[in-house]
């Protein structure tokens, strides 16, 4: 730990700012006094804390980069990644509902959206009054969303929406849904679609076994009449919704580092105060060989997300090294969380440590936002210029 108390094993603090320093103080503060305290229950539970929605729109948790004229933050994208980090060490299924928000709902709403709906809808998902969700992915188009089925139909004064999407994050309890559909033309455009149009309906998927504390559903478009100004006018295709995910996925390589430190302090310090033998357990090389690749890993990772934000904030970060950063983090988190859970030993399963619920957790994150074979195909066309995954 450092001296302001965070795992920083090569003072990556030194490149950041004073003012990047409180925010991840304030995030740690928010996380310590609503998340930490309840997060065993609700996932236990399988309970979404609606209330959460206004408290992250109070803290700033919601749309971070958005210009401040728009309800958002106006932040760089160093903060957003320790904003994203912060939350995902209290849990993924929070970081999620704050990810979906500011990145898959609020950033097309800002970056394809005309001015009367960004004024419209921005300023209220940024303070939370609303909660939004993002429906691209469908029962039969997961890692090939450019398949999708989901229609919009020119009506004249209206467009006619029919279709389903699956596995939406924050579905059932939002105001708002930007959701993706072909046209007449076959062209994929983005729709603003509200709570309580005639025809659209949002059932929630139970029994999941990860992302407990999150809610997930479905989105059914019966004939929904989506009236003309609901359009995202200034993007087609599927550079709209990749664009979003580009952004989400940004929070995710951020994130996934907070699990992964969250998994090592308390394996780190369950190690010194667990004695078998006589010894701390923290005193066997097997169990110092674990701790250390913990550290190593999640130092390489947190110099690759600073360099990744150093590069968006230039404008120049490009999709396939967002994706290297997602995969690389999420896979050395869950790593982590797996290590972690057996220094722990028995107490690992229960719900008294945190680590068997962000294991879980990470095998969504691990798939959700493009899988982690998806990304790997991606760096692999990258670097070869030949698409391995059509
Ligand atoms: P598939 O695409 O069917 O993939 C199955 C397996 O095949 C994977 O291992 C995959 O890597 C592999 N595979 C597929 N194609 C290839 C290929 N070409 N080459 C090699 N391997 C391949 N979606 C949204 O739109 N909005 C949300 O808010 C949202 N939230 C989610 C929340 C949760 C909890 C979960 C689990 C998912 C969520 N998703 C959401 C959906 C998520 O993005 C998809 O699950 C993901 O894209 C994978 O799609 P799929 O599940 O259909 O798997």
């Amino acid at each position: 730990l450092n001296a302001a108390g965070f795992t920083d094993y090569y003072d990556i603090d030194d490149l950041l700012t004073e003012e990047h320093k409180l925010i991840r103080q304030s995030i740690r503060d928010f996380v310590k006094k609503e998340i930490s305290p309840n997060i065993e229950k609700w996932a236990q539970q399988a309970h979404f804390p609606s209330e959460i929605v206004r408290k992250f729109g109070d803290v700033g948790a919601f749309g971070p980069t958005i210009p401040t004229e728009y309800g958002g933050g106006g932040l760089d994208y160093i903060s957003y990644g320790l904003i994203m980090q912060e939350i995902e060490r209290g849990d993924s299924g929070m970081r999620s509902t704050a990810s979906v928000q500011g990145s898959l709902v609020m950033f097309p709403i800002y970056q394809y959206g005309s001015e009367e709906q960004r004024r419209k809808y921005l300023p209220k998902l940024a303070s939370g009054e609303w909660l939004g969700c993002f429906g691209l992915t469908e029962p039969d188009h997961g890692s090939n969303p450019g398949g999708m089925v989901t229609t919009i139909k020119d009506m004249g004064d209206y467009y006619l929406l029919n279709g389903a999407k699956l596995w939406i994050s924050n579905s059932p309890e939002s105001q708002v849904a930007v959701v993706w559909a072909k046209d007449d033309n076959g062209r994929i455009r983005g729709v603003i679609v509200e709570k309580g149009m005639e025809g659209f309906t949002a059932p929630e998927i139970h029994n999941k076994w990860s992302l407990r504390a999150s809610i997930t559903g479905e989105l059914v478009f019966d004939n929904v009449k989506v009236p003309k100004e609901n359009l995202l006018p200034n993007v087609e295709g599927l550079k709209g919704p990749l664009g979003c995910l580009d952004s989400a996925r940004y929070g995710i390589a951020w994130g996934a580092i907070g699990v992964a430190i969250d998994c090592y302090e308390s394996a780190l310090k369950y190690s010194l105060e667990r004695e078998q033998f006589g010894k701390p357990i923290a005193s066997f090389q097997l169990q110092q060989k674990k701790l250390a690749e913990m550290i190593t890993e999640i130092t390489k990772a947190q110099l690759m997300v600073w360099r990744l934000g150093m590069l968006k904030n230039a404008g120049k970060a490009t999709s396939a090294q967002i994706s290297m950063a997602k995969r690389n983090s999420v896979d050395m988190a869950l790593h982590v969380a797996r290590e972690a859970r057996q220094i722990h030993g028995g107490m690992g399963i229960t719900g008294e440590y945190p680590i068997m619920r962000h294991m879980m957790n990470l095998e969504s994150v691990i798939t959700y936002e493009g899988t982690h074979d998806i990304h790997l195909l991606i760096t692999g066309a990258d670097i070869t210029g030949i698409q391995a995954f059509k």
